[in-house]
């Protein structure tokens, strides 16, 4: 079994920018405990949604405290990389742009073990136009964050529009991402050897959308 392919998502109840002290702190607990579970498995990444404001406090605070957290979780666990999901900036979510991605990451204490998930579908309800401008969106993304911190994609394409900042996964090819994207990125070398996971909502026909993606390598 080839672990570097293994990506668990943690609970999505935590937001380690919280800005209730409180609130924060179980957090924590509870996003250390599932770095040490991946620890005890044997397993290196885990992937996760940066957090929410909540509006009560800035989207720098929120971000401020996200790195904190991963700082904290990072001290207490070893081999595990933290791997930031990018979101749709749904309601209060941050993370739905790379400079918060980059924000937080400038402020990981170990580098080593900080990177990054690009969600398709997030990225394109947030406004990243992957369909017409893919080129465009990879180099801002290798600009702002830096390709060295990529470790993973969650492949969905997207219910609703660009920008929409919407998040509704939909089946490859049959949304608004359209399936050229997905062709386009399953050729394309700089996404080799690293997991790329389907999020996508009719598990049904998981075994023909991984043999359709299979067949752009
Ligand atoms: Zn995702």
């Amino acid at each position: 079994l080839d672990t570097r392919y293994i990506l668990p998502h943690d609970s999505y109840l935590i937001n380690l920018g919280h800005p209730d002290p409180e609130a924060i702190a179980k957090s924590r607990d509870a996003f250390i405990d599932e770095m040490k579970r991946c620890e005890q498995l044997g397993l290196q990444l885990l992937n996760f949604h940066p957090g929410s404001h909540l509006n009560k406090i800035t989207v720098e605070e929120c971000l401020d405290r996200v790195a904190e957290s991963i700082n904290i979780a990072l001290g207490q666990t070893s081999g595990v990389t933290a791997v930031i999901e990018n979101t749709a900036g749904q309601g209060s979510n941050i993370g739905n742009r790379f400079e918060h991605l980059r924000y937080i990451i400038d402020r990981v204490d170990d580098k080593s073990r900080v990177g990054v998930c690009i969600d398709t579908c997030h990225a394109f309800a947030a406004g990243y136009d992957l369909a017409d401008h893919y080129d465009e969106t990879f180099n801002e993304f290798d600009n702002i964050v830096g390709f060295s911190y990529l470790r993973a994609f969650h492949l969905n394409d997207s219910k609703k529009p660009l920008g929409s900042r919407v998040d509704r996964h939909e089946s490859i090819g049959k949304g608004c991402i359209g399936i050229d994207f997905f062709k386009r990125l399953m050729a394309d070398p700089r996404f080799d050897n690293m997991p790329l996971i389907l999020e996508t909502p009719d598990e049904s026909i998981w075994p023909e959308e991984i043999a359709l993606l299979r067949s752009f390598c």
